[in-house]
């Protein structure tokens, strides 16, 4: 006779012996024993969850079993990828999201009230600013940034109706490090949540949760997803911050359908592989680039003249495959040029993926703002983002090299 197809995996089979972050991203979160004794985690292409009888419903309501009832409040698949995330983070639960905008604004919702006040570091991700200033403050949520890295002028900020510090670290892209530690210390003192968007560093190179911030927030989109295929987001904390985020994703609906939710699992199994090797290309694409003549500058944790590289070197595994270059004397045509004439890296936003991209964020992403709101956002029209995919490092070095020839 044939085994019945298990419906649910069994969640004490679900510990890894080890903290590698290699064997986390393989193993963390899945079932020893799956259903049909399959290695993968199945895709449950299911939008509702049935039950055998009505003592079946009643048993699950009163007793909170673990299992799925409707596909708005999550699905297996989803909740291995969860499970998997908050083991990377070090962290006691994780919610999953449709994006990494749909965790920002769900997490905020579920926890901030009309009268609170949020402050935050100002290179942060421009649309969760976005959501903050144009969208909490219809609902009376006040909204302050300071400076980023000012700590004096975020703790000034407080005030008692403060709720939330949020930063990015790094941010993006002028790839400033935030004294995690030090930012969580602030809100543990005044009694204010802190939030690190962590999309840039992953679990791989950072674990925010360990210097104390109440939450961590990842665009899984860039590299936890890491193929440029799929958008996600996450959010990982302490399973009771996360009760009233995961009731109102159940609400509001920003969750993963059970094939993006497999992707990503899927992706996260290299996570630390392609890690070390975005890492290793950062650095080298870095190095190059500060030495070469039509650079004015480059921005890049790992560089000893960044102004951050002391605190990155304490509390960083690695930098990542942001690399930010300013031209030298060019305009933002001059600059373009450069952009156009690399072969390898494709234009366009977004990072994290095995390939490299690169753009000029003042086009990409500033275009529709005045010179002088540009200045205020330190983007200046000769800056170039370059995100390094897993290529070979000697390529993408003779590819931009060659460029920067070409267009001079
Ligand atoms: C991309 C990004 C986001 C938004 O994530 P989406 O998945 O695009 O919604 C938030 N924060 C940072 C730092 C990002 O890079």
């Amino acid at each position: 006779m044939v085994e019945p197809i298990q419906t649910m995996p069994d969640p004490s089979t679900k510990k890894v012996p080890a903290s590698g972050p290699s064997t986390l991203s393989v193993h963390a979160g899945e079932a020893r024993v799956k259903p049909g004794f399959s290695i993968t985690d199945p895709i449950f292409a299911s939008s509702t969850y049935t039950f055998p009888d009505t003592q079946a419903i009643v048993d699950f309501l009163e007793q909170g079993q673990s299992r799925e009832e409707y596909g708005r409040y999550g699905n297996p698949g989803e909740r291995v990828v969860e499970d998997k995330l908050a083991a990377l983070d070090a962290g006691e639960a994780s919610v999953l999201f449709s994006s990494g905008m749909a965790a920002f604004v769900g997490l905020l919702m579920a926890h901030v009230d009309a009268g609170d006040d949020i402050v935050f570091f100002d290179e942060c991700y421009h649309r969760s600013r976005e959501f903050c200033r144009r969208h909490l403050t219809r609902f009376g949520v006040g909204f302050r940034e300071v400076r980023t890295c000012d700590y004096d002028a975020m703790e000034a900020a407080i005030t008692p109706r403060t709720k939330f510090l949020i930063s990015e670290s790094p941010t993006n892209p002028q790839l400033s490090v935030v004294d995690i530690e030090r930012f969580a210390e602030i809100g543990r003192r005044n009694g204010v949540l802190t939030l690190i968007d962590a999309t840039l560093s992953t679990p791989y190179n950072v674990k925010p949760l360990e210097a104390g911030v109440d939450f961590v927030l990842h665009s899984a989109t860039k590299y936890l997803g890491g193929h440029n295929d799929l958008l996600a987001g996450a959010v990982t904390g302490s399973a009771e911050l996360l009760e009233p985020v995961r009731n109102l994703r159940g609400i509001m609906g920003g969750v993963n359908a059970p094939h993006n939710a497999y992707l990503l699992e899927r992706g996260l199994k290299t996570l630390a592989l392609r890690m070390e090797r975005h890492n290793a290309n950062g650095q080298a694409v870095a190095e190059f680039l500060a030495g070469h003549p039509r650079v004015q500058r480059v921005l890049y944790p790992g560089l000893p003249d960044h102004p951050f590289h002391a605190i990155a070197k304490q509390t960083m595994r690695g930098y990542g495959g942001l690399v930010t270059f300013f031209l030298r004397d060019a305009d933002w045509r001059q600059t373009a040029a450069v952009i156009d004439a690399v072969k390898i890296p494709r234009i366009g936003p977004s990072l994290g993926g095995v390939e490299s991209l690169i753009e000029q964020p003042m086009v990409m992403s500033y275009w529709n703002y005045s010179p002088e709101e540009r200045a205020g956002f330190r983007i200046p029209d000769n800056m170039v983002r370059m995100a390094c995919g897993i290529e070979d490092a000697e390529d993408l070095i003779a590819d931009l090299a060659a460029a920067l020839d070409v267009a001079e």
